[in-house]
């Protein structure tokens, strides 16, 4: 996969993606020789010594080597780790105070929403919500003058592509911090950096681990202002991740090269398939022709990634009764791991948004989301082939 390159700790320049995920994070091994570094199962360190660890929830060789290796994939000075997506986005948003304001995407994840909903509303923080595909609306961010603007791209669960550098650019002129949860593209198919973001956010629970057996967090940014509130916030709220879990991420990383590669190419091959198959009434996929922002998709993203979603048109009973009956996609919350997942928003991930706003974002009840692994795409077809001949 074709990207720039950022210098690294290596003291080598011009690597790719591909290398860097692999050689960068490393530190910690020479005195054993080990090739991967171990994992640091220590809650506390030796007062005084020279590398400045002191105690785990303000950091971990485990800690420094991930946040090293995500913030050199991002393109960004400064990582800080997390113990799940959803504790960083609690890092950034413990830096608000009341009578300030977010700017939001009206389509962000669920637990986003319902963290700004049910917890930071009650400490007099306003939130409004927009729908930021509209340029129309960038204005807004002028008028409001919000201390963040919050954009997810593509987002969840249909896949609208915002445009990230054009966004950007209003919020500097207006002196807005912009974050995008970068989570659906990962860093092998997007930089929020590069187009101009402040914060590039990620569960790396999601495609950065890959793997589906741990949950993280990072936040990636160019700002000293904002690593320190970031650091800060890992250690006085407590969202530190553990040592293990991190050591899991770095090894999942190592190949998230090759396989945003591969979940992007199964994930066309099915859009493509059930867009021609008759079955279905939508199918939404970024590098698919018909998606109303094919061309943004294509300028901002290196690939369209793994999640396709599809409208077949059927009763809500129906949809779920047959997804029940899929061999390799297991019906289940979360995405991005190696093996073909699929869920029904309306009854999983999107069940506590009232049935009114879910139609209106275009969340109907037979609607399916999959996560496309990267099984041998023929066998997936043919699962999906099976359950929706007639
Ligand atoms: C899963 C997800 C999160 C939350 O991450 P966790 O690791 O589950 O806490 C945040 N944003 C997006 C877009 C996600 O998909």
């Amino acid at each position: 996969m074709k990207r720039e390159t950022t210098a690294n700790s290596l003291g080598l320049e011009e690597l790719q993606f591909e290398t860097s995920a692999i050689h960068q994070g490393t530190s910690y091994c020479e005195q054993s020789g080990a090739v991967t570094p171990p994992i640091y199962m220590s809650s506390t360190f030796e007062f005084g010594n020279e590398l400045g660890f002191d105690y785990t929830r303000s950091g971990n060789p485990n800690f420094r080597n991930l946040a090293e290796t995500l913030a050199t994939l991002e393109q960004g000075r400064f990582a800080t780790v997390f113990s799940s997506g959803v504790a960083a986005i609690t890092a950034v948003i413990s830096s608000l105070s009341a009578g300030d304001s977010i700017l939001a995407e009206e389509n962000v994840y669920g637990c986003t929403y319902r963290l700004f909903e049910q917890v930071l509303r009650k400490f007099g923080v306003k939130i409004s919500y927009l729908d930021f595909s509209n340029p129309e609306n960038y204005q807004e961010i002028c008028k409001q003058k919000p201390k963040l603007v919050w954009l997810e791209s593509p987002t969840n669960p249909l896949l609208k592509i915002l445009d990230i550098e054009a966004l950007s650019q209003q919020a500097q002129l207006c002196g807005a911090t912009l974050i995008v949860d970068n989570t659906f593209a990962s860093p092998a198919l997007q930089t929020p950096l590069t187009l101009g973001a402040t914060l590039s956010l990620s569960s790396t629970t999601k495609y950065i681990n890959g793997h589906s057996d741990c949950l993280g967090g990072v936040v990636v940014t160019n700002s000293e202002e904002w690593q320190e509130r970031l650091i800060f916030a890992q250690k006085a709220l407590g969202l530190n991740p553990s040592p293990f879990d991190t050591w899991l991420v770095q090894r999942g990383v190592k190949t998230l090269g090759l396989r945003a590669a591969k979940h992007s190419e199964n994930a066309l091959a099915l859009a493509r398939f059930l867009e021609s198959s008759g079955k279905t009434t939508l199918v939404r996929y970024p590098y698919l022709e018909s998606h109303p922002q094919y061309e943004l998709a294509k300028k901002q993203m290196r690939g369209g990634s793994g999640i396709v979603v599809a409208d077949f048109g059927r009763t809500r009973e129906e949809t779920i009764s047959r997804l029940q009956k899929l061999r390799l996609f297991t019906l289940a919350e979360s995405l991005g791991g190696v093996e073909s997942l699929v869920c029904h928003p309306a009854s999983m991930t999107h069940a506590s948004v009232p049935r009114t706003v879910r139609e209106k974002v275009g969340i109907s009840d037979s609607l399916v989301r999959f996560s496309v692994g990267i099984e041998c795409v023929d066998d997936l077809r043919a699962d999906l082939e099976r359950v929706f001949k007639d």
